[in-house]
């Protein structure tokens, strides 16, 4: 008999006698939701920062006011902030102000923008009183205020836009119509990117901010380091450790918040390095879950749209046009195709057994929910003995035995780590997503299957098992 049949059998043996002891979980329902949908009205913008990893290289286009109708049919559809999605970018990396129908557009946010609507605005462009009230009295739940120097000198070296007075101009009307009106306003932050040029006015810049606006935070951050041409002229502008370690001291000094993602040079080539490292680690296992890499990105439930009414997802990864006869069927069926995808690369199709221990690991499930596509699992493994927690395939065996394997994402919980007082890096978290449609049975019971040694693999048994209907 196999490993496996004693097992199902062993499996089937205990709930018979002790039907008691092993309890099935229903999980929990969740409707399918884009965690994010960043949109732009627009795909140019009024200045040219230094730091910009825009290459403003394509034909102009504004958004049509039939066209953002029909994008605004997404918005039921993205997670809210308070339940932990990241919104729905009004703008995302263009300035939105410049396009005519700008007013218009804000003016067609339903009510439930105030939920997860947020733009960011370089506050540029001339601007009247109606205009910023316009802004303010609209649906949107947070304005982004782009802040690099009030020294107009400065501001126009970093910003190439020799229009400072245009831009504090705005500053003092936008706080004279707040102070003014009785309007119950977006919450306010402001954003500086920490620069050489900007490094010791960035104490001033706070204290302006928090004692001229009612903000509810203020987040400096370093430029953005990708692969587009200005990068180089970003990462000169990364700071010593000791320098961002004296700027973080003073910021921490202030009665104010502020949110600092501050990297230092000596951290970015640290970063850099490890990054190399990680690259050049890979093995058959590795190019196997390549795959399930993308489904468990940061970003994958996450719509990119277009101004000129196209919109790209990280399934696909091209433009495709959005149906403006039916668009909530267009993202409906997007977001299901999301979903699906995810499902389907998770699954592990040829995993062949190998010898297996059993463990007496401590598990802990933090989340067991499921969607019209998939079951998702996710939790922590405290393991008896040193195994690789980054090589972890997931074992569903079903009360009649169907057996079903999956992909994990892996990741170091050092938390885990300090509650059960282990070494940094002990214990390993799993998310996995588990294909409804596939299965056969609705009652399972769950392994965690672990690399132990070369022919080896230690398995750790889910407590409770789960009930799919
Ligand atoms: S304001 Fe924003 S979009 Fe415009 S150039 Fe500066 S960083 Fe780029």
């Amino acid at each position: 008999m196999s490993i496996l049949n004693q097992y199902i059998d062993k499996f089937k043996d205990k709930i018979s006698k002790k039907d008691n002891k092993i309890e099935f979980v229903r999980p929990q329902k969740e409707k399918m939701k884009y965690d994010a949908v960043n949109i732009d009205t627009n795909n140019t913008c009024n200045q040219r920062c230094r730091f910009c990893f825009t290459p403003f290289d394509e034909k102009p286009v504004n958004m049509d006011l039939d066209t953002f109708k029909a994008v605004l049919k997404v918005l039921p559809l993205v997670k809210d902030q308070a339940i932990g999605g990241f919104g729905f970018y009004f703008s995302c990396i263009y300035e939105p102000t410049i396009n005519p129908l700008f007013i218009e557009c804000l003016k067609l946010l339903p009510p439930i923008g105030k939920n997860k609507c947020f733009l960011t605005t370089n506050l540029a462009r001339p601007m009247d009183e109606e205009f910023i009230k316009d802004i303010l009295s609209s649906n949107i739940h947070l304005i982004n205020i782009s802040i690099e120097s009030l020294n107009p000198k400065k501001f126009e070296e970093i910003t190439k836009n020799n229009k400072f007075n245009h831009y504090k101009n705005n500053l003092d009307t936008l706080e004279k119509v707040i102070n003014e009106n009785n309007i119950n306003i977006p919450n306010l932050r402001f954003i500086t990117i920490l620069l050489k040029e900007n490094k010791d006015e960035i104490i001033d810049l706070v204290k302006y901010a928090y004692n001229h606006f009612p903000i509810e935070s203020f987040e400096i951050r370093t430029p953005y380091i990708d692969y587009y041409e200005n990068m180089g002229w970003n990462k000169e502008q990364f700071l010593s450790k000791k320098e961002t370690d004296e700027i973080k001291s003073q910021l921490n000094g202030l009665d104010y918040h502020v949110d600092m993602c501050i990297q230092s040079f000596d951290e970015l080539v640290e970063f850099e390095n490890r990054d190399n490292v990680l690259n050049v680690d890979s093995d058959s296992y590795q190019s196997d879950v390549n795959n399930f890499e993308i489904v468990e990105a940061y970003e994958y439930l996450f719509l990119r749209i277009n101004s000129d009414g196209t919109c790209v997802d990280k399934k696909n990864n091209v433009n495709e046009k959005i149906s403006l006869e039916n668009p909530e069927k267009f993202f409906k069926d997007k977001l299901f195709e999301l979903y699906e995808y995810r499902a389907e690369v998770t699954a592990c199709l040829d995993y062949d057994e190998k010898s297996q221990i059993f463990g007496e690991g401590f598990i802990s499930v933090d989340k067991l929910s499921e969607n019209d596509v998939y079951v998702e699992l996710s939790g922590w493994c405290c393991p008896d003995r040193k195994i690789n927690i980054n090589k972890l395939i997931i074992r569903l065996t079903g009360l009649n035995g169907d057996v079903k394997y999956y992909y994990s994402s892996t990741k170091e919980r050092f938390d885990a780590d300090k509650a059960k007082g282990k070494e940094k890096g002990w214990c390993g978290g799993f998310t996995t997503y588990i294909d409804k449609s596939k299965l056969k049975d609705n009652k399972y019971c769950i392994d965690l299957i672990y690399e132990y040694a070369s022919n080896k693999n230690v398995l750790y048994r889910l407590e409770n098992g789960i009930l799919i209907d």
